[in-house]
C-alpha cells in the first residue's frame, strides 16, 4: 500500500469535461458527480484546450461554464452549452478530456478580438 503525501508542487489539475445536459429540464450537471451547476461565470481553461488561434499571450482563457466545487484535487471546469452564452460571445473550437473531437464553448469577445 502506497502513502501519497501531498507535495507543494502537486498542483490542482485541470479537467474540462463536456456537461451533462438533462434533455428534459435543461439543467446543467457535473459528469462526474453529478451536481447541479448553477453559477454561471468564465472560468479559467488552460489555453492547451481551445484549437482556436489566440493571438494572446494567456495561458489560461475564460470560457463561458461553470466549476464544480466538489472536486478538491482537480479543478473540473464545464463550458456550458455555447447557445447559452450571452452575443458578446464567440464561439470557438475546444477539445476537452472527454472528448475526442472538437466541442464549441463560448469565449468573450475581447479574447478574440485581441
Ligand atoms: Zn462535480
Amino acid at each position: 500500500m502506497t502513502i501519497s503525501q501531498s507535495r507543494p508542487q502537486d498542483l490542482p489539475r485541470e479537467t474540462v469535461l463536456s456537461p451533462d445536459v438533462d434533455p428534459h429540464t435543461g439543467i446543467i450537471h457535473c459528469p462526474l458527480c453529478g451536481q447541479t451547476l448553477e453559477d454561471v461565470g468564465t472560468p479559467l481553461v488552460p489555453r492547451r484546450f481551445l484549437e482556436a488561434d489566440i493571438d494572446d499571450d494567456r495561458q489560461e482563457i475564460p470560457v463561458f461554464g461553470f466549476r464544480c466545487e466538489n472536486h478538491r484535487r482537480e479543478d473540473v471546469i464545464i463550458p456550458a452549452p455555447t447557445d447559452r452564452a450571452p452575443e458578446s460571445y464567440t464561439r470557438v473550437d475546444a477539445r476537452l478530456d472527454d472528448r475526442d473531437g472538437a466541442v464549441p464553448v463560448a469565449v468573450p469577445n475581447p479574447v478574440i478580438d485581441a
